[in-house]
């Protein structure tokens, strides 16, 4: 157990030391990925506290460790209730991969709490909390291995019927099924070239089986074609079902139905409510975005 804490540490310790280097977001979520393993491997991972999925967000001020200069949120409050899709939109640099950095606590906010489930997310095992939580990361990157385990990573002790019924559940199965080796085919820099939208299913597949009760999707910026687009999106509906989404969008097509849709600008939350709501808003940011890409596409 020493040896896993010190482990889980040390990648904690890592996404700092990565994130002040490179400063870039698409490494967090990639190794964000790593932590799941760490939390399974935890012996005591069965005593891990089920979250129902309540997340409060109360004027939360945050400003990365290396920019002290830059306020990234202001004063952000919000609220996303068990089983509630909430989707976070906002211009380039606005802020949203960052939220969802803070409810994993890469980081620590500089004022205001983040509750979840009413406890202060302070107060939580940080493995216990981080094994309630998925992140469908925009660019999924898979590690090299077979897509058994790479699927399996949510849960190392899965069954094989559980294992073919995450595949099926994430659209993934027929592909899979498609290969000679089917699921034992490798996968990463000396397996299969795998598409985008076939490993973002191999990344459901995988949350799946975690079962988590917060699910972060961060959707993808660059656009899938649209037959692998509508087996995603119809696989991303499974996995959000009866959990709670907190979906960074890029997209405004996919928010639509979202019970929440948060408009985060230079680090405060300037408009809420439904798509119906917010493109009543006259003058409306939102309103706004919705009439540049429906006109666009
Ligand atoms: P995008 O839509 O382009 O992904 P975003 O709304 O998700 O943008 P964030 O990635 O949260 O925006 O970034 C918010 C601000 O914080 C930006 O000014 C960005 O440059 C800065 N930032 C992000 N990550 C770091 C970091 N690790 N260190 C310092 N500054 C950072």
């Amino acid at each position: 157990t020493t040896f896993i804490g010190a482990s889980f540490g040390g990648i904690a310790e890592m996404y700092a030391q990565i994130q002040k280097a490179v400063g870039a977001t698409e490494r967090v979520f990639e190794l964000l990925e790593e932590t799941p393993e760490a939390i399974n491997a935890n012996p005591h991972a069965s005593s891990v506290e089920k979250i129902k999925g309540n997340v409060v967000f109360k004027n939360v001020a945050f400003h990365y460790p290396s920019r002290k200069e830059v306020q990234v949120l202001k004063d952000v409050n919000f609220s996303a209730e068990f089983g509630q899709k909430i989707a976070i939109v906002g211009p380039s640099g606005a802020g949203k991969s960052t939220i969802s950095s803070l409810l994993l606590r890469f980081y620590d906010i500089t004022d205001g709490e983040i509750l979840v489930d009413g406890k202060n997310i302070h107060d939580y095992d940080l493995e216990n909390l981080r094994g309630n939580m998925s992140i469908v990361p925009q660019d999924v990157i898979l590690f090299g291995g077979t897509i058994r385990e790479n699927i399996a990573y949510g849960k190392p002790d899965a069954s094989e019927d559980e294992i073919i019924a995450a595949a099926k559940q994430a659209n993934a199965f027929n592909f899979i099924e498609g290969f000679p080796e089917k699921f034992e085919t490798l996968v990463g820099e000396r397996g299969v070239k795998l598409s985008g939208g076939q490993r973002q299913r191999i990344a459901i597949a995988r949350a799946l089986l975690k079962n988590p009760s917060i699910l972060i999707l961060d959707e993808a910026t660059s656009s899938l074609d649209s037959e692998s687009e509508k087996l995603v999106q119809e696989a991303l509906e499974v996995l959000m079902e009866g959990r709670t989404s907190i979906i960074i969008a890029h997209r405004l097509s996919t928010i639509r139905n979202a019970d929440k849709i948060l408009v985060l600008d230079n680090g405060k939350i300037s408009e809420e409510g439904t798509h119906q709501e917010l493109i009543n808003l006259e003058n409306g940011i939102y309103k706004n975005l919705s009439n540049l890409q429906f006109s666009n596409s």
